[in-house]
């Protein structure tokens, strides 16, 4: 349960005042529902207001606040026209001007005659001093509150920054005196502030120098913000780990015939793999390792294996993939490598209804099934193992942790192997999966050719398509990708079959499109079209993206490349070159296109190492936005920014290890406060793990 400390800070934001039913949806869009998300809704400036001159003495471009006497209203003739007040001080005039602006609420705000303080920039047009529309208009008395300085604020149309300043202070004003979660000493050393003390500070920035990343206040926010992120993480991992795992050792006999029948030699990298994967299995713990290899290089392989270890000992196995494409194609990829094995596989998706769905639930929980390939209809309650022991999960940033825990459930002490193809530097690897052990597959299986990358603007478009009907003369199959266009996928869904339209008025018929809307054996009947000898090129969305296996396939053009990541760009490309055959990749961009737009794509054109791209994408570009957070599913952090924060990540790394050594189920009064560091970062899901969570 969450504490009760905590509670008015999940109020919804429309609880806050000045946030009714018009603007509470907009704010809510902006930051998020709850009254804690505008606490992490930092100010990116600040006004100060504390200059006082007299209007003679207003510079023009920096805020001021004068205190005036109003002399005259001069009401405009048209609208058109803006309405002045004219005001002086013992120095001199300044004019108000107001356009669109209601008379009588003027009147009523600078009766004549009164004394006012005004706040905002001036202008001056030959001899008169101007300011339009000040940002505050207020009687004498309330000059404390208008001197001051001002947050700014990130905003959305529709919401003011008066709205948003008043919205975050009354959040801010909500906040609870919380016990300290993090260690004394530590934060005595650091001369950090306690978390209120930080959050008031953060919202009344005094100085630019506070509202940078090193600012104590700023640093120490960013850090209760990783340590629950590691903390997270490392309780997950742990609570896997003390459940008792099994050990499986197989007798080698599924796996040797695998490999006897395998067309080529396990790499050096394959091997070591399986090394590190055995030795985890093997052990009466819970093996949680990941499998990072860049595309191509051979996952699939190592996965099969580990499985086929599983059902030796007798047990069963289930390699989950995001999507429904990829979990067919594994499939047929395992049934082809495995062909002669002995494995029954058999194949879960959304997809499956009914009796048919039935007849595979049936199979698995009577052990008629040793491996079970899906997508996340592997969750779904009702499916129920005959014994799962390992759970393979191919990409899974794009899963939660939480998923994780749902699939380990499925069984009696399952291991788990996860499988990347994103080559994650260091530090974000940290934020998505903490402690994890790693094998690489840092070594390409032999006989690869380099594929040759291109950069080439949009325009040169009709040169390209011509250039692909000679390449399908000779050949050729083609992997034509249409970008994301705006937000919307109605829009990118019309984008791809405009290209559809004209490709096949260009090259004839023998021209596929697949995207993200089409029924599933619809799409099925057109990838087994293209990797058959239906289809010379499929225009496709990114659908495509990771995994799918045609290895005759040997072009790719992809349109508006600027619009997608590096790391994304590069699974794409490693569609292509999968085979001995030569391949060629044009990436057609659109204009304008920036500096780091053009670097970036010639780093795609000069390398094709998934490392050195996503390190260099990095310097580019700064981690946020490296792998399109929104799509990778990595955490999206709210006040730690890792190009500043990168030590205090590592450090809440070792922090969470001592607590998770220490007081695994936070028990103790550090472990208390700890839980509600958590349930402040909406970690509800991994307290519940704990044992009186
Ligand atoms: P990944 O999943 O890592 O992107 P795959 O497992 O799909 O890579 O393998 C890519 C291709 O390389 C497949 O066609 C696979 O059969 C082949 N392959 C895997 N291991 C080897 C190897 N040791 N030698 C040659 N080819 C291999
Ligand atoms: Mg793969």
């Amino acid at each position: 349960m969450r504490p009760e400390s905590l509670y008015p800070l999940f109020a919804p934001v429309g609880s806050l005042p000045g946030l009714g039913p018009r603007l509470a949806p907009l704010v809510e869009k902006l930051c998020g529902p709850h009254v804690a998300d505008l606490l992490w809704h930092r100010p990116t400036g600040l006004v100060d207001r504390r200059y006082m001159p007299l209007i003679a003495a207003a510079p023009e471009d920096r805020v001021v606040t004068l205190r005036v006497t109003v002399d005259q209203h001069q009401r405009p003739e048209t609208t058109r026209r803006p309405y002045r007040v004219l005001c002086s001080d013992e120095s001199g005039f300044l004019t108000l001007t107001f356009f669109h602006a209601k008379g009588d609420w003027l009147e009523k705000t600078l009766p004549l005659g009164a004394e006012r303080i005004v706040s905002g920039t001036v202008e001056r047009f030959n001899n008169t001093v101007q300011m339009s529309h000040p940002d505050h208009i207020v009687p004498v008395e309330q000059l404390p509150e208008v001197m001051t300085v001002e947050p700014v604020y990130p905003l959305t149309a529709g919401v003011t920054p008066k709205v948003m300043v008043k919205a975050v202070k009354a959040a801010v004003s909500k906040a609870p005196i919380l016990p300290e979660w993090i260690d004394a000493a530590y934060l005595a050393r650091q001369g950090w502030p306690g978390w209120h003390e930080a959050l008031q500070g953060l919202h009344s920035p005094t100085s630019e120098l506070e509202l940078s990343g090193e600012s104590l206040l700023r640093q120490r926010l960013a850090y209760d913000e990783l340590l629950a992120n590691q903390l997270a993480l490392a309780l997950v991992r742990n609570s896997m780990r003390k459940l008792a795992g099994r050990s499986l050792k197989g007798d080698g006999s599924v796996r040797a015939k695998i490999i006897a029948t395998l067309p080529f030699a396990l790499t050096g990298a394959q091997q070591r793999s399986l090394v590190e994967i055995d030795k985890d299995l093997a052990e009466p713990f819970r093996m949680l390792r990941l499998l990072q290899g860049d595309v191509g290089a051979g996952k699939t392989v190592v996965a099969l294996l580990t499985m086929a270890s599983a059902v030796e000992c007798g047990a069963q196995a289930a390699l989950m993939a995001p999507t429904e494409i990829l979990a067919r194609q594994h499939l047929a990829t395992l049934e082809k490598l495995s062909a002669g094995s002995g494995l029954r596989l058999g194949l879960l998706t959304g997809r499956d209804k009914g009796k048919p769905r039935q007849a595979i639930l049936n199979a698995l929980a009577a052990g008629e099934i040793d491996i079970l390939v899906g997508t996340h209809a592997l969750f779904q309650e009702d499916v129920a193992f005959h014994d799962l022991a390992l759970a393979v999960i191919d990409e899974q940033h794009r899963f939660g942790v939480h998923q994780r825990l749902e699939l380990a459930a499925k069984g009696r002490a399952v291991d788990m192997l996860v499988m990347t193809a994103t080559p994650i530097p260091r530090t974000l690897m940290l934020t998505a999966y903490g402690d994890m052990d790693v094998s690489r597959l840092d070594e390409k299986p032999p006989g690869r050719t380099p594929i040759d990358t291109r950069v080439l603007p949009l325009s040169r478009l009709d040169e390209v398509a011509g250039g692909m009907q000679r390449a399908i003369a000779g050949g050729a199959k083609i992997y034509w990708v249409c970008p994301l266009v705006e937000e919307s996928e109605k829009s990118d869904l019309a984008a791809a079959e405009d290209r559809h339209k004209l490709l096949t008025e260009m090259l004839g018929p023998r021209v596929g499109l697949v995207h993200g809307r089409m029924k599933g054996p619809q799409k099925d009947a057109v990838m087994a079209e293209f990797a058959g000898d239906g289809l010379d090129l499929l225009v496709a969305t990114t659908v495509i993206e990771v995994g799918v296996d045609v290895p005759s396939a040997t072009v790719m053009v992809i349109e508006h490349a600027e619009r997608f990541g590096l790391a994304q760009l590069h699974q794409l490309r490693g569609r292509i070159g999968r085979g001995s055959a030569r391949s060629t990749c044009l990436l057609l961009y659109g204009h304008p296109l920036s500096e780091t737009g053009k670097a970036r794509l010639n780093i795609m054109r000069d390398s094709e190492d998934g490392f050195r791209i996503a390190e260099e994408d990095l310097k580019l570009r700064g981690a946020g936005e490296l792998l399109g957070t929104r799509q990778s599913g990595l955490p999206e952090f709210k006040l730690a920014d890792l190009a500043v924060h990168g030590d205090l990540l590592a450090t809440a790394r070792d922090d969470a290890r001592l607590i998770v050594e220490t007081d695994p189920e936070l028990q103790g009064k550090r472990g208390a406060a700890l839980r509600t560091l958590l349930y402040l970062f909406e970690r509800d899901a991994v307290v519940k793990t704990l044992r009186s969570g």
